[in-house]
C-alpha cells in the first residue's frame, strides 16, 4: 500500500544526496582550477550556495591542520562553534570511490536539533593539497522537504540506521501500515520507513460519493504524475548535464596530468627523456645484478652554434644528433638529454667491449656535417663511459662518473672516448681540496703580494713594478697564481681578493714613496671578472687617494678581452679611471683579439706583449714578425711597449733592436717581496744596476 510513496521518497533522498555531492566535487575542482586560493576567490565561488542548494547548512574552508578558516553563508559556523573543530576523529569520514576524493561522514546530530552529513574534498595546487572544501549538509531539512512534497499529512517518514533512528519515530499503537526500504547513498546505508495509521484508510463515504471523489483523485493524481514526471525529467536532465560536465572536467584534468607528467620527464627541445627520467630508469635497473653502461656525449662548441646560428638551428641540431644516435644504438638503449649539450645513453646488459664499440660508432655520427636550414654544421663530441663496476653503485654515482669521464674526454681533446676510472675521482677530490684551501687562504688573509720590476732597456733603470699574488699552501707547495685567481673567480671571492690586492699594493708603494725609492709606476692586475664589479673604479680611486699616491703613478693592467667585451659599460669605467689620472695597460697582448686597430679607441698608454711571443725568440721567426708589428704599431700610436717574460740576453737584444724599450722577466728580476724589492730599489738609487750587461 505504501510502496509507491516509499519508493518515491527513497529515490528523492538518493538523488538529492548524490546531486549535492556532485556539486561539492564540482565546486572543489573549479576552485582548484583557479590556481591559488584567497579568501575573496573562495567567497566568490561559494556565494549563492544557500540559494541554489538550500539543504547545505553551510560550506567552509579548512586549512591543512583542519582548522576552519572561512565559512559561508554569514550565519553559518562549522559545528561545533569552537575554533579547534576537527573533522577527524570526531566525525569519521569515508571517501566515496566513484567521486574519488570526496569524503562524507555518517548522519550526525548537530546543534539546535540539526541533522547533518559532513562532506569534505581536498583542493590541490601544483599537486599539493593546500586545504579542504567542507560542507555541512542539513539532512533534516531535506527530509522535511521531501516528506512535505511526497507524503500525505497522515504519512510519516523515519530514517534510521542499525544502531539509531535519526528522523521520525514509529507509532506507539499497533495496526499501522508500514513499509521499509534500504537507502544506499554516499557512504551511508540507512533504512527508510514510511508508515500510516490504518484508520486513515477507512471508508467514510457512500459509493457514488466515493466514485466522484475517486474521479477527482484520479484526475489530480494523473495531473500530479505528469507534473512529477516533468519535474523528474528536468531533474534528470540537470543531473546528466552535471555528470557530463564532471566527466569533461575529469578528462581535461587527466590530459593536464599526462601533460605535466610528460613535461616533468622529458626535455622540451628533443622530447627525449631528461635527467630526472634517466635517474629514475637507472635507479629501477640498478636494483638487479645486471650489467649497466652509461655513456655521456658532450657536444663540442654547442654554445658557439647557438650564438652563430641561433636557438632554432641549435635545437634542430640536437634533434638531428639524437636521430643519428638512435640509428647506431640497440633498441633497448635509453637515450636522454641531460643538460644543454650533454646526452646520456644507458645500456643494460652491455659488456665493456660492446660499450666501447658503441661509443666509437656514436662518435662517428658527427663525422658527416649536419645540414640545417641551409647551414652546413660540422661539430664533434667527447664521450665518457661509466661502468657498473660495483653493485653498490647508485644512479647518481653512475651519472656523475659518466659526466666526469666526458669532461675528461673533452679536456683531452684528441681521444674523445674515455672510460671512467677511480683516479679521475681522486683528481677531482684533490681539486676540491685545493679550492677549499685557497678559499680559506683568502678568507684568512694568508696571501702575499710580490712585485716584479719592469726595466727600461735604454737606461736599465727599474721604471715600474707589477704586483703579483702569491700563496704558499700549508705543506709548503707553491700554488700557481693562475689557479688562485681562477678559484677565486669560481668561488665568488675575486672581488674581495681584488680589493685586498689594490689595497696592499698601494700601501706598499706608499712605503716605497716614504723611503724615497719608489719607481715611477706601480702596475696592478685586474681580471675581467673584477671588472664586472661596477664599483671597481671608485675603489681604486679611493685607495689611491687614501694612501696619498699621485694617480699618474698607478697603472691598471687589463686583458684585451676586458677592452672588447661589454664595450659601452666598460668604456665608462675605463674613462673614469683615466680621468682620475690612472693609466691603463693592455696585458697579454696577442693572445686575444690581437687587433691593433682598436687600440686607438681606448684610453690605454701601455701594451704588454705576452710571454708566449717572447719565449721562443730569437729562434721563432713568426714570433719575431709579430713582435715587430706590435712594436711599430704601438710606436706609431705613441704607446709604451713592455715585453713580458724576458729570460735571456738574446731576447733582450732582439727586442731592443726592433725598438721595444721596456721589458720584464726573470733575466732582470723575478717577482719578490716588498722588502727584497726595496733593497733592490735602494741599490738602484745608489747607482748599482742589475744585470750588469
Ligand atoms: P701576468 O699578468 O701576465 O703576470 C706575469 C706572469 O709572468 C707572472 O706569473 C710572472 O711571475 C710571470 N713571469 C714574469 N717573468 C717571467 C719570466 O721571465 N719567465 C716566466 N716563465 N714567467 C715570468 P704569475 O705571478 O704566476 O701570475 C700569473 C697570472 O695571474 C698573471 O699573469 C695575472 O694574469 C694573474 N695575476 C697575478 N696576480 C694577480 C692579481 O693580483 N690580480 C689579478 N686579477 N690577476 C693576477
Ligand atoms: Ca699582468
Ligand atoms: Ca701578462
Amino acid at each position: 500500500m505504501l510502496n509507491i510513496e516509499t519508493n518515491r521518497v527513497q529515490r528523492a533522498i538518493e538523488v538529492n544526496l548524490q546531486k549535492e555531492a556532485y556539486f561539492l566535487v564540482w565546486l572543489a575542482n573549479s576552485l582548484q582550477n583557479k590556481g591559488e586560493i584567497s579568501e575573496s576567490t573562495w567567497r566568490r565561488s561559494t556565494i549563492g550556495i544557500s540559494s541554489s542548494f538550500p539543504f547545505f547548512a553551510g560550506v567552509y574552508w579548512l586549512d591543512l591542520e583542519h582548522t576552519p578558516q572561512w565559512s559561508a553563508p554569514d550565519n553559518f559556523t562549522p559545528y561545533p562553534e569552537n575554533a579547534d573543530w576537527n573533522i577527524s576523529p570526531s566525525v569519521p569520514l569515508n571517501t566515496i570511490p566513484v567521486l574519488s576524493k570526496l569524503s562524507t561522514s555518517n548522519i550526525q546530530p548537530g546543534v539546535n536539533g540539526k541533522l547533518t552529513i559532513e562532506m569534505l574534498h581536498p583542493v590541490s595546487f601544483d599537486s599539493r593539497v593546500s586545504g579542504y572544501l567542507g560542507a555541512s549538509y542539513n539532512i533534516k531539512l531535506m527530509l522535511e522537504a521531501i516528506s512535505q512534497e511526497f507524503l500525505r499529512p497522515e504519512q510519516h517518514l523515519i530514517l534510521s540506521s542499525d544502531s539509531s533512528t535519526f528522523f521520525g519515530q514509529l507509532p506507539e499503537e499497533h495496526g499501522a501500515l508500514i513499509n521499509s526500504v534500504d537507502i544506499n547513498a554516499l557512504n551511508g546505508q540507512w533504512q527508510l520507513t514510511i508508515w500510516q495509521r490504518s484508520s486513515s484508510d477507512q471508508a467514510y463515504f457512500s459509493l457514488p460519493m466515493l466514485i466522484f471523489i475517486s474521479g477527482i483523485v484520479v484526475t489530480v493524481l494523473v495531473a500530479m504524475s505528469l507534473y512529477l514526471l516533468e519535474v523528474n525529467i528536468i531533474g534528470r536532465r540537470a543531473e546528466s548535464n552535471m555528470v557530463s560536465k564532471l566527466k569533461e572536467e575529469i578528462t581535461q584534468r587527466r590530459e593536464a596530468e599526462d601533460q605535466l607528467k610528460f613535461t616533468a620527464n622529458h626535455d622540451p627541445q628533443t622530447h627525449l627523456p631528461n635527467r630526472f627520467a634517466m635517474e629514475q630508469y637507472l635507479e629501477r635497473n640498478l636494483r638487479s645484478d645486471q650489467e649497466m653502461v652509461l655513456m655521456c656525449i658532450a657536444l663540442d662548441k654547442f654554445q658557439e652554434v647557438n650564438d652563430m646560428y641561433g636557438h632554432l638551428v641549435a635545437d634542430q641540431l640536437l634533434f638531428e644528433a639524437a636521430k643519428r644516435f638512435k640509428t647506431v644504438l640497440p633498441p633497448h638503449a635509453i637515450l636522454a638529454r641531460i643538460t644543454n649539450d650533454h646526452f646520456m645513453i644507458a645500456c643494460a646488459g652491455t659488456s665493456q667491449l660492446e660499450a666501447e664499440m658503441q661509443a666509437n660508432q656514436l662518435r662517428m655520427c658527427f663525422e658527416e656535417e649536419f645540414y640545417i636550414e641551409d647551414n652546413d654544421i660540422l661539430t664533434t663530441c667527447a664521450i665518457g663511459i661509466a661502468y657498473r663496476y660495483d653493485n653498490q653503485l647508485r644512479a647518481e654515482d653512475m651519472l656523475r662518473h659518466a659526466d666526469t669521464a666526458a669532461n675528461k674526454a673533452k679536456a683531452l681533446g684528441n681521444r674523445k672516448v674515455v672510460a671512467y676510472n677511480q683516479t679521475m675521482q681522486e683528481q677531482l677530490n684533490q681539486k676540491k681540496d685545493l679550492e677549499r684551501a685557497i678559499r680559506q687562504a683568502i678568507n684568512n688573509d694568508e696571501l702575499k703580494l710580490h712585485f716584479q720590476p719592469q726595466v727600461d732597456l735604454r737606461t736599465r733603470q727599474i721604471v715600474g713594478v707589477e704586483a703579483l699574488v702569491r700563496w704558499e699552501s700549508q705543506n709548503g707547495a707553491a700554488i700557481s697564481t693562475d689557479i688562485i685567481i681562477k678559484t677565486a673567480e669560481e668561488t665568488g671571492l675575486m672581488q674581495r681578493l681584488g680589493h685586498w690586492v689594490v689595497d696592499t699594493a698601494l700601501k706598499e708603494f706608499s712605503r716605497m714613496l716614504d723611503e724615497r725609492c719608489a719607481p715611477k709606476c706601480i702596475a696592478i692586475n685586474v681580471s675581467g671578472h673584477e671588472f664586472q664589479d661596477g664599483y671597481l673604479a671608485d675603489y681604486v680611486i679611493r685607495s689611491v687617494n687614501r694612501y696619498d699616491i699621485p694617480a699618474s703613478r698607478v697603472q691598471i693592467e687589463l686583458t684585451e678581452q676586458v677592452f672588447i667585451e661589454n664595450l659601452e659599460r666598460n668604456q665608462h669605467i675605463l674613462n673614469r679611471l683615466t680621468a682620475s689620472g690612472i693609466s691603463l695597460a693592455i696585458d697579454d697582448f696577442g693572445t686575444g683579439y690581437s687587433s691593433l686597430a682598436y687600440l686607438k679607441h681606448f684610453p690605454v698608454n701601455t701594451v704588454k706583449i705576452d710571454r708566449g711571443f717572447i719565449k721562443d725568440l730569437p729562434q721563432s721567426k713568426d714570433d719575431l714578425v709579430i713582435c715587430q708589428a706590435v712594436v711599430s704599431m704601438a710606436n706609431l700610436l705613441q704607446l709604451k711597449v713592455v715585453a713580458e717574460g724576458v729570460e735571456t740576453i738574446d731576447q733582450q737584444e732582439l727586442l731592443r733592436n726592433i725598438g721595444c724599450n721596456f721589458a720584464q722577466g726573470h733575466y732582470y728580476y723575478p717577482p719578490m717581496s716588498s722588502d727584497a724589492l726595496m733593497v733592490v730599489l735602494k741599490e738602484q738609487r745608489a747607482g748599482r744596476l742589475y744585470p750588469a750587461s
